[in-house]
């Protein structure tokens, strides 16, 4: 039987490391505040928009809606984006994505500033990812992925991580991250042959295609650490991941269910990087040592 790496404990843990942090500067007149924009009424935006609140709250960081609508014109979003760059009471801005096909996605994330690109999404901010430096934030469920990996002590160093998908949201930067930490990394896509011998030779695979159960009893082999970033739903409706849990599980050394993996992670980064925005303004006004 595998060790089932849940979020419940790493979230509480990420929380109990926030909340004090937040009160000492809302001590200093600081409420870390976090902007949420949304174009449209997407309901996977809304239920995340939902969720993302409700973490918020019980850590104590405010947020702000802005909702746009879905045919606002580029220039009306940038705007909204020029405003938050200039608010010195917001200090993290989530933009959903995917935004209107009829939109420049790249262009507009490039409006965001980059001290306050709390999801990694802004070209500054990825550059910052792969130069290693402190300058930005990771997109947050790469960086849940490690904050995963560390909570339920599964060493990085010197180990092969296999990781299939290589989109800029998770595949390429949790490349980054683990190589940052000394791993050795393997990207695959969906042109990788052999995927399934590539997959069976790691000591960690992270699966993040959106491929609902793609990954079975011939990708694994026992010992590995399976971490699923994928959220998809099955034939009957129900959210799943990327591994087929139920066949693997039995195999591995640890897996991280979905739901309730590394998902609910990914939120709790979202709220301690705007925490960390709101303390580097704390540090760089002198409130703050
Ligand atoms: P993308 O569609 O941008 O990227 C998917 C990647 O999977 C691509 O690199 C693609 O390869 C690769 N791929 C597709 N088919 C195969 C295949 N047959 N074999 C190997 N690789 C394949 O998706 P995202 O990266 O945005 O998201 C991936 C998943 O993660 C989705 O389920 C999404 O919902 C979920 N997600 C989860 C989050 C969380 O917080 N847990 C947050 C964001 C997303 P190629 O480049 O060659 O096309």
């Amino acid at each position: 039987m595998a060790e089932i790496l849940a979020s419940k404990p790493v979230v509480q843990a990420m929380g109990d490391d926030i909340r004090p942090r937040v009160e000492r500067l809302k001590e200093l007149g600081i409420t870390p505040t976090l902007a949420i924009v949304r174009v449209g009424n997407r309901p996977d935006d809304l239920s995340y928009e939902r969720t993302a609140i409700k973490r918020a709250e019980s850590l104590g960081i405010a947020t702000r809606v802005f909702e746009l609508d879905e045919f606002v014109t580029e220039y009306e979003l940038e705007s909204q984006l020029h405003a938050i760059n200039v608010d010195p009471s917001i200090h993290g801005c989530l933009l959903f994505r995917p935004l209107p096909t009829f939109m420049d996605e790249k262009k507009i994330c490039d409006e965001l500033a980059i001290e306050k690109d709390v999801d990694g999404i802004s070209t500054a901010a990825l550059g910052a990812v792969f130069t290693d430096s402190s300058e930005g934030f990771a997109p947050c469920t790469a960086e849940a992925c490690i904050k995963m990996l560390d909570h339920y002590g599964i060493e990085i160093e010197g180990k092969h991580a296999v990781v299939v998908g290589r989109s800029l949201v998770i595949g390429k930067p949790v490349a980054m991250l683990l190589l940052k930490r000394n791993a050795s990394v393997t990207i695959c896509h969906s042109r990788t042959k052999d995927l399934h011998r590539m997959m069976r030779a790691a000591d960690i695979v992270i699966c993040a295609t959106g491929r609902p159960h793609a990954y079975g009893p011939v990708h694994f082999s026992p010992g590995q650490t399976v971490l699923d970033v994928g959220i998809n739903f099955d034939m009957n409706g129900n959210l799943c991941g990327d591994v087929d849990f139920d066949a693997v599980e039995p195999i591995v050394a640890s897996i991280t269910p979905v739901p309730g993996g590394i998902g609910s992670v990914t939120t709790s980064t979202t709220m301690e990087h705007t925490l960390r925005a709101a303390e580097r303004v704390a540090r760089q006004s002198g409130a703050l040592q």
